[in-house]
């Protein structure tokens, strides 16, 4: 694996690679990496002819200071694992080298920013998650780029970007890898004490109750992320949001005639999780 922190050495590493005509993959993360980031790789691995991942805590998709601070970063852990997995290129630029002096340009995806983390952690939010991925797609231009669907959001913005700039690359959307209790893989789940990390695989029970409520016929989307909130708050969760969205705009649903998403945000302890669940309701939607 080649380790490289230029957009000049990316460029030049891949040149080759293109005039032979081989496939690229890639997958954006901001590293601390786990085994969901690495089900994205290894897939990845699978699919294309070279496998490139860029470690880059964005600082402009954070819109809590301390929560940027907090981010944790092991560069050295992370290599050894996207070794491990044969990665072949590993992009790790500094933030000198993505936001140089004078840099001045956003993507914003407008609408599809707004509802559930752009209510919370404002649109800014997605605009630093678009305007990153933008500039990551044009430094790799890879033929398939693979996101995680734990970051449900984050899928749809990134591919309505894709569609309304033609950008040629193929989004290719993996399951969330989950721990043995049904938590959600996340890079901020090291810093839940003890106390938080008991209470917050309550998240996917609660995802689990609504799922099963529409499974069994309930169209109400309020009755449905009642009862999400219900088994949260029998953990001592308050939920930023609990939403019964559409899965193709995120727009919130009052009555539910066709595939759903239901997400959800919560701060356990100290540490702010989202988490969500598909649930597909087919051509038997009453
Ligand atoms: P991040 O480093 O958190 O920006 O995540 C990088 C990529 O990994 C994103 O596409 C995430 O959606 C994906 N990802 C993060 N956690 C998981 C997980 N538990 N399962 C699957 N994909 C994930």
């Amino acid at each position: 694996m080649q380790t490289v922190e230029t957009i000049a050495s990316v460029r030049s590493a891949l040149a080759e690679h293109r005039r032979a005509g081989r496939t690229i993959g890639f997958i954006p993360t901001m590293g601390a990496l786990h085994k969901g980031h690495l089900a994205l790789v290894r897939r990845a691995r699978a699919e294309v002819d070279v496998v490139v991942v860029s470690i880059f805590v964005n600082p402009i998709q954070f819109n809590d200071q301390r929560d940027l601070a907090a981010y944790p970063r092991d560069l050295a852990r992370d290599s050894a694992a996207l070794h491990a997995e044969r990665t072949d290129l590993l992009f790790a630029p500094t933030v000198s080298e993505m936001y140089p002096p004078g840099f001045q340009t956003e993507v914003r995806v407008k609408e599809v920013s707004k509802p559930l983390e752009g209510v919370s952690r404002g649109t800014a939010h997605f605009d630093g998650v678009a305007t990153v991925v933008a500039k990551l797609f044009n430094i790799v231009q890879p033929g398939r780029a693979y996101f995680g669907q734990k970051d449900a959001q984050q899928v749809v913005v990134v591919t309505r970007m894709v569609r309304d700039l033609a950008i040629p690359v193929e989004i290719v959307v993996c399951p969330t890898v989950r721990e043995a209790d049904g938590l959600a893989m996340s890079s901020r789940n090291v810093r839940l004490d003890a106390d938080a990390r008991r209470r917050a695989p309550a998240i996917k029970r609660a995802l689990d109750a609504a799922s099963r409520l529409v499974e069994s016929g309930e169209r109400r989307a309020s009755i449905v992320a009642e009862a999400a909130t219900r088994t949260l708050a029998d953990a001592g969760i308050t939920p930023e949001y609990c939403d019964v969205v559409s899965p193709v705009d995120l727009r919130p649903l009052e009555s539910i005639s066709d595939d759903v998403l239901i997400a959800i945000a919560a701060r356990v302890g100290d540490v702010r999780l989202i988490d969500n669940i598909l649930v597909s309701i087919g051509s038997s939607a009453q």
